[in-house]
């Protein structure tokens, strides 16, 4: 291991690895087993990436969980890449597969249209708003950021993915608008 990795890329590294093999064993779990309830994820999601974030950095909370959804959302997008080739509809299905292994939520591609460098993406039963109500605004700041990392590396392109529906205001789903970045 390089010296500069820190102890959460280590850990994140093999965390990574096991998700992409699609490995569901989970060492030192004999009794509890590898699942947690959904509302704890929603806790840990909410406070670690959300309240806590926003109290410590204030208003931008929202790009650095917007950045770290990214990240996961790159890794993703890397993993199943090679076996969709250039072929979009492959590349959705492959993620759409990943996704509800992972339990992160029911991904539909509402509207896909590259020529326009736009897309919607919606994700039905999202991990981390499922159940939550009563915000002023929609609250998947991380989750747009992974389907923009999705979206990113399949285009090979800056994008800005926005969250435009979420059932934590009302919605019954989730709704990212992806566009593409024009250059400059
Ligand atoms: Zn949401």
């Amino acid at each position: 291991m390089p010296a500069s990795e820190t102890d959460y890329q280590v850990a994140t590294t093999g965390l990574l690895h096991a998700v992409l093999a699609g490995s569901s064993e989970v060492a030192n779990r004999g009794q509890l087993g590898p699942l947690v309830p959904l509302r704890l994820f929603q806790a840990l999601r909410l406070i670690a990436f959300g309240s806590t974030l926003e109290q410590m950095v204030g208003s931008g909370a929202r790009a650095l969980v917007y950045q770290s959804g990214q990240q996961l959302g790159q890794v993703l997008g890397s993993a199943v890449l090679p076996q969709a080739g250039k072929d979009l509809r492959a590349y959705v299905a492959a993620i759409q597969k990943l996704c509800r292994q992972l339990s992160i939520g029911l991904v539909v591609a509402e509207k896909a249209d590259l020529s326009e460098g736009h897309l919607i993406l919606r994700v039905d039963e999202c991990v981390s708003c499922a159940g939550i109500s009563g915000t002023s605004g929609p609250i998947c700041h991380f989750e747009a950021g992974m389907v923009g990392g999705i979206v990113r590396v399949f285009l090979g392109a800056d994008v800005r993915a926005t969250e435009v529906k979420c059932n934590a205001v009302g919605d019954k789903t989730c709704a990212i608008d992806v566009r593409v970045v024009p250059t400059l």
